[in-house]
């Protein structure tokens, strides 16, 4: 009989990863499930993109490793993206690439984190960075929100303690799609360096701002808080870019430093064919990226009015960027007869066919989260499914 680490005792799979798996494996069994479980843009990688990479496989790119932090080339894309997109200059040695976005969080928190130190994460946010924290050893706290999902001053000190280390910022954020004024950034910023804390800001949905609403990362600030702040960034969703696996750091040097060792020991280079289609992406003129971005705000406008109407479900804040929405269910739940937010998931999966994730695997039990990373049509039929499934309560 094998004995596993205790390190690993208390990680559950990823809810997101895991319901979508169900929903697809039902799909398989020839049941017509709508799955709006994950964050999976639903448009093909734009050709010039997946070009670029049958022509690094054609043209003998594919047969080395590359360095573990990425090519240079790639590298100095990223740097000039950044530079583009933010107003900022980062220079090559400070900036890591990674297997996507996870894996550049996943080393962050190994390279910052000593046992018992506390991570502060905001109530609800992301599933895995709960997770990772504890793979580091880490302790994460959930710091409440307010009434639109968002981190304060007020709330942060809260929430702080003397071993408190990190704070993550995701803006626009998973699961609610709460977008961070410039101001509110600022003052969580100040509040952040005043206490010797270090921010990671994850920026992954920053291309994915809705309805004249403006994007700012703490990166942006001039002084200490950009000193006191690390970027994670990558080309998952804005690019369609889900499978590629392309992610990437940038940050002090002494930091990439280290996390450009730790990579070399633990995944080496991120595929060379995807590196190359990830400088393809990030040079190309960007309209593939505006074009899915219109779409995705198409979704957002047609499907936030249908699913404020569905009986037992309550949204007070329309989302300004992400993939997602994030209703309230507690009333819905008391409908059906159900306790738990995850009951009503089941439920769902099950008799209206529509994956969604509970909002228990973000911190937020008594919400779920729905993805709009699908057709019109399929979200339209979804939410008219949901909405049948209460009526039946009501
Ligand atoms: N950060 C957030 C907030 C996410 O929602 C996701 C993906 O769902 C990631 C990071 C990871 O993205 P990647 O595909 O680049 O690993």
């Amino acid at each position: 009989i094998m004995k596993f680490s205790n390190r690993t005792a208390q990680i559950t799979p990823s809810a997101t990863i895991k319901v979508s798996s169900k929903a697809k494996q039902m799909i398989r069994n020839g049941i017509d499930v709508i799955n709006l479980g994950i964050g999976e843009p639903d448009f093909a990688t734009p050709t010039a993109i997946a070009d670029a990479a049958i022509d690094a496989i054609h043209s003998g790119k594919t047969s080395f490793y590359t360095p573990a932090s990425g090519l240079l080339t790639l590298k100095q894309a990223i740097v000039e993206r950044t530079q583009r997109d933010y107003g900022v200059v980062y220079t090559t040695d400070q900036i890591s690439v990674t297997n996507g976005a996870k894996t550049a969080l996943y080393v962050l928190m190994q390279v910052l984190i000593n046992p018992g130190d506390e991570v502060l994460l905001p109530k609800p946010s992301w599933v895995s960075y709960q997770q990772q924290v504890y793979l580091a050893d880490g302790q994460p706290v959930m710091v409440d929100t307010d009434r639109n999902f968002k981190i304060t001053p007020d709330l942060l000190e809260q929430a702080y303690t003397s071993r408190s280390k990190v704070l993550v910022i995701n803006s626009p954020q998973n699961p609610t799609g709460t977008l961070y004024s410039k101001n509110e950034l600022r003052a969580i910023g100040n509040w952040a360096v005043d206490h010797n804390l270090v921010i990671v800001t994850d920026d992954i949905y920053g291309k994915l701002i809705y309805n004249n609403n403006r994007f700012y990362s703490p990166v942006q600030f001039e002084g200490r808080i950009s000193e006191a702040t690390i970027m994670v960034n990558g080309i998952s969703k804005a690019y369609s870019m889900t499978g590629w696996r392309i992610g990437y750091i940038a940050g002090p040097q002494e930091l990439i430093q280290r996390v450009n060792s730790l990579l070399s020991h633990m995944t080496g280079n991120p595929a060379a064919v995807s590196q190359y289609a990830a400088i393809a992406a990030l040079q190309s003129d960007q309209q593939a990226v505006s074009r899915m971005r219109q779409a995705f705000e198409k979704r957002l406008n047609t499907i936030y009015p249908l699913l404020q109407k569905v009986p037992g479900f309550e949204i007070t804040q329309k989302p300004q960027g992400a993939l997602y929405l994030f209703p309230k269910v507690a009333v819905a739940m008391k409908m059906v007869g159900v306790t738990s937010s995850a009951q009503l998931v089941e439920r769902l999966l099950n008799e209206a066919h529509v994956a969604v994730v509970d909002g228990a695997a973000f911190g937020l039990p008594g919400y779920i989260r729905l993805s709009y990373a699908a057709s019109l049509t399929d979200l339209k039929t979804a939410v008219t499914r949901i909405n049948g499934f209460m009526n039946h309560y009501l």
